[in-house]
């Protein structure tokens, strides 16, 4: 978990939102390895292990998937970062599932901070790659990420994700998920969509006062 990564995660207390407090116990290149994240607000604890917060209260091992998914090829990490419109450096992606066994590559390409969410068990954090497991939502703040990749399994997840996102942000999912709200497609193979988000935010309505 890097510090940079620690600003972007909010707590999911049912409370306003609130940051959360890094006491770390081992650290390597600015990652939290060991430690707990904190509210100030409730006071939930959220521990880290092996550089990855715990957001689903143990419930969450991490499990090689059945039959593991399609596998990734050499150039795709190529074919995320144009997917994602990862031009220049800054901000930080979310990698759900099984597209966070492209992290490292991604970062060796673009010098962007990654966060994957229930990744791999084989996926190591660190290196700019931090990593949440979670069951319910993304425990970041709205519009905080770049771009979301999304995986077959990442139903339950994806209306929180795609709230992760700014608005004009790229989202990439596996053609079997269908599109989430507030996702406008841009385009669509057999294998993936891409598409862009749109502001969720409800238009502003102009009431005209009587009289
Ligand atoms: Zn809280």
């Amino acid at each position: 978990m890097h510090s940079e990564i620690v600003d972007t995660l909010r707590c999911l207390g049912t409370h306003e939102d609130s940051w959360l407090v890094a006491a770390a116990d081992v650290t390597e290149d600015r990652h939290i390895m060991r430690g707990q994240l904190g509210c100030p607000v409730c006071h939930a604890r959220y521990p880290i292990e092996r550089g990855i917060a715990d957001f689903a209260a143990g419930a969450l091992r991490p499990v090689a998937l059945e039959g593991d998914g399609p596998g990734f090829e050499d150039d795709d990490a190529v074919k995320l970062a144009a997917m994602l419109d990862l031009t220049d450096a800054g901000g930080y992606v979310l990698l759900l599932g099984r597209w966070a066994r492209l992290a490292a590559p991604l970062r060796a390409l673009v010098p962007v901070m990654v966060l994957v969410a229930n990744a791999p068990p084989d996926v190591l954090m660190g290196g700019g790659v931090s990593g949440l497991a979670i069951d319910g939502r993304v425990p970041v703040a709205a519009g905080s990420a770049r771009a979301v990749a999304l995986d077959d399994a990442s139903t339950p997840l994806a209306a929180s994700a795609i709230a992760a996102v700014r608005t004009g942000g790229r989202e990439v999912g596996d053609a079997s998920l269908a599109l989430p709200a507030d996702v406008a497609l841009l385009a669509r193979d057999d294998r993936h969509w891409v598409g862009t988000r749109e502001s969720g935010a409800p238009l502003l309505q102009l009431v005209r006062s009587p009289g």
